[in-house]
């Protein structure tokens, strides 16, 4: 029984961070494959390996002097190695790396030695085997994953009998140069090396005690959450609750492999379980969290012109000018098209004209003072009467509800208010839900 350790940035941040994590290795010997992010940041203001290393990429690039760049990378390995007492020759890997670069090794290579060296470093000092992520994680042409490809790959260098150290972030394309995932995809890596190894469990680690039932930076101190389902993650995720890269837990949810999100600062906390299915049904709302800066386009259609095919066409004009469509709340004679107000900042004008072209369109009104708020959980579904009370909230703390937006399985409901009321809304329904 195999359990795959992630550990993000700031838990391989430093010397003294490797020892906790060694410490967690150690407390359970089903924890045979550690998976390593580049060293994150030591302190606030301090930067991460991986964007210094960006940034030595486009000093090199433009030909601007890159020495003390360069060093203040090798120094963060150094200070660790020398606090361990490792024996590694970073300067030697260093200067091969530059070189690798300089003829033509490309970018992503460049990129991707930020958790190379970490999971060398980290491999020498748990003594465990290193296993280079390029010959594991199994690039298509397209940027997806080769899963057949890589679960070959993994097993035939993992087995039962061993314990190793991968770097995460990075895999190879079919053309043997190395290919990143995007930002903060080392998530995804070990949910490849849980998928590929048959874990039961992935354990992400990381620098907060799991997830919390809503933003710690608009409401104070929120309560954690224990137990998610993948799916409620999964609209929590979308709509701006941040803790895993979204793409991590499609390689393991169909195995049913559950997530913990651990705290390498605090590992006696339960910190919380991803899955599948959750037995605990004494909670109606496991999550709040929200966007702001929609806008709403609301078609009115005249009476006689059939709702759908005024709907079919509107959408044919988003589609056209490559705008995501969010929701899409309907009335009888009307209905909202709510998009990123991003997406549509230089275009409204067009969108508006090519809307009121529609056969039976009679008005078109935009709105791009939109936040929307997004109630989830999986319970809700059981409990009658919930989107009625979830709306009198705002009624009773006088906030105005724009629109409203329900997912047809009732994992989530969505309300959308004025961006200036965002916060207050989050907070009134945090606070009555939690009393
Ligand atoms: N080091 C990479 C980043 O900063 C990947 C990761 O940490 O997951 O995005």
């Amino acid at each position: 029984m195999i359990t795959v350790t992630k550990f993000g940035g700031s838990s391989v941040a430093t010397a003294e961070q490797f020892k906790k994590i060694k410490n967690i290795i150690d407390a359970d010997e089903r924890r045979k494959v550690v998976v390593v992010s580049a060293p994150g940041k030591r302190f606030s203001g301090d930067s991460k390996v991986t964007d210094l290393l960006y940034l030595l990429s486009a000093h090199i690039r433009y030909g601007v002097d890159y020495t003390n760049i360069a060093k203040s990378i090798q120094e963060r390995y150094e200070e660790i190695r020398d606090n361990l007492n490792l024996s590694f020759d970073v300067e030697k890997e260093f200067n091969k790396i530059l070189a690798d670069y300089k003829q033509g090794a490309g970018e992503e290579y460049l990129i991707s030695r930020g958790e190379y060296l970490c999971a060398k470093l980290m491999a020498i000092y748990l003594g465990f085997d290193f296993v280079d992520a390029k010959d594991v994680m199994l690039f298509n042409y397209d940027g997806t994953i080769n899963n057949d490809k890589t679960i070959e790959a993994i097993k035939s260098r993992f087995d039962e009998s061993k314990s190793i150290v991968v770097p995460g972030f990075y895999g190879s394309y079919p053309t043997g140069e190395v290919m990143l995932f995007s930002r903060g995809g080392s998530d995804i890596s070990g949910s490849i090396m849980a998928m590929g190894v048959g874990a039961v469990k992935y354990e992400n680690w990381t620098d907060v005690s799991g997830l919390h039932m809503t933003d710690p930076k608009i409401v104070k101190n929120p309560c954690g959450i224990e137990e998610i389902t993948y799916d409620e993650l999964r609209e929590l995720s979308y709509m701006g609750a941040s803790v895993l890269h979204e793409e991590t837990i499609y390689p393991i949810k169909d195995l049913n492999i559950p997530i913990y999100i651990k705290n390498t600062n605090a590992p006696e906390h339960k910190g919380t379980k991803i899955c599948k299915t959750a037995d605990d049904n004494s909670r109606v709302i496991t999550g709040i969290a929200g966007k702001k800066n929609f806008t709403e386009f609301n078609v009115v259609k005249k009476m006689t012109a059939k709702k759908i095919t005024v709907i079919r066409d509107a959408l044919n004009v988003f589609e056209k000018f490559k705008v995501n469509v969010e929701h899409i709340p309907t009335s009888i004679d009307s209905f909202g098209v709510i998009v990123e107000s991003k997406a549509v900042e230089k275009i409204v004008y067009d969108i508006i004209l090519e809307l009121k072209k529609i056969n039976g369109v009679t008005s078109v009104e935009v709105d791009n003072n939109i936040a929307l708020v997004a109630v989830v959980g999986r319970n809700m579904v059981l409990k009658p009467g919930i989107s009625g009370s979830i709306f009198s909230i705002f009624g009773n703390n006088n906030i105005n509800i724009k629109t409203i937006a329900q997912s047809t399985n009732e994992l989530s409901i969505i309300v959308g208010v004025a961006n200036q009321d965002f916060e207050k809304s989050i907070q009134a329904v945090y606070d009555a839900v939690n009393n």
